[in-house]
């Protein structure tokens, strides 16, 4: 299991791991209400670098946008979280690849099922960077369990009260033997994963959920496409049926935490022709490597 590096940000300031705890009446533990992002910190001697920071930074103030959590993009720019977040890296000074936990806690005492204009803490950790699915070729079950639709808790926020669905599917998917789960949307359409969106090959083409399926717009996601794109591969960006999955050539996720890793199993069918790594699944997952540990050419690395 995981635990946080000594240091952590914490309310302005950087404080012992065991000191960065929000009060039980907060919000935050009250009703899960707190956003986050996680994003990759690569370790390369001395140098370390973030993947994609100024987007982790974007899609943490959309979340508290749709949310309604207002006071964070009034108190916080990218140029602060930068700066934190070198500091932080600084002060633990990892010696392998870390992944980074950002979160917006609404954390003032008992104020109710309410958001707008309430108190928040933001905190930042760093953990070893344990992928969360094997990547050596992993078994899917589709989800007894729905995604949230975007009416209800709207995916596309990152938002902690919100990961219950994943918990739950994700439970149900080990409890049944198999890695993770393959989330569905209310009419049937294929999702994402609890925790990293899905891709399919099919005839030389990428196909995945486009991003109204009630999915999180993943940052690897984006990146996959834009590699792939550059690679003259056609896209497909719409709505996927779970027996696309079935009959497809190769299947593989992506995320921080999931990185770009192939499926070979789906309830019960075999993916593709081989036990694998396709080799489109394959060249993408190399070029998605190469970009994460020195991208040159789209500005996707800072380093810290
Ligand atoms: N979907 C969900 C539900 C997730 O939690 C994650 C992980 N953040 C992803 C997809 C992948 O997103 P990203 O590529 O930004 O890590």
């Amino acid at each position: 299991m995981a635990t946080p590096h000594s240091k952590v940000y914490f309310g302005d300031r950087i404080i012992d791991a065991q000191d960065a705890t929000l009060g039980v009446a907060t919000s935050a533990v009250l009703y899960g209400l707190s956003v986050y992002t996680v994003f990759p910190v690569q370790v390369d001697g001395e140098t370390r670098t973030a993947f994609r920071l100024r987007d982790h930074f974007q899609r943490l103030l959309e979340s508290c946008k749709i949310i309604g959590i207002d006071r964070f993009a009034d108190e916080w720019d990218f140029d602060r979280f930068l700066a934190v977040t070198r500091e932080l890296i600084a002060v633990n000074a990892p010696d392998r690849e870390v992944y980074v936990r950002a979160t917006v806690h609404v954390d003032e005492q008992i104020p109710g099922t309410r958001v707008r204009g309430l108190h928040t803490t933001v905190s930042i950790f760093l953990y070893d960077a344990v992928p969360i699915v094997p990547q050596d070729g992993m078994r899917l079950k589709t989800s007894v369990w729905r995604r949230i639709p975007d009416n209800a808790i709207p995916s596309r926020a990152k938002v902690n009260g919100a990961y219950v669905n994943s918990v739950l599917a994700k439970q149900d998917a080990i409890d049944s033997g198999f890695d993770d789960c393959i989330f569905l949307d209310i009419n049937g359409h294929v999702c994402e994963l609890s925790a990293a969106n899905i891709f399919l090959v099919r005839g030389g083409t990428l196909i995945t959920p486009d991003v109204t399926s009630d999915i999180l717009d993943g940052i690897n996601r984006r990146t996959i496409l834009t590699l792939a794109r550059e690679e003259g591969i056609p896209v497909q960006e719409r709505v996927v049926d779970l027996t696309e999955l079935y009959i497809a050539d190769e299947v593989f996720v992506c995320g921080t935490s999931a990185g770009v890793a192939p499926v070979f199993h789906i309830d019960g069918r075999t993916v593709g022709a081989s036990m694998d790594i396709g080799p489109l699944s394959a060249m993408l997952r190399k070029r998605h490597h190469d970009a994460l540990v020195g991208d040159a050419v789209h500005g996707w690395v800072t380093v810290l």
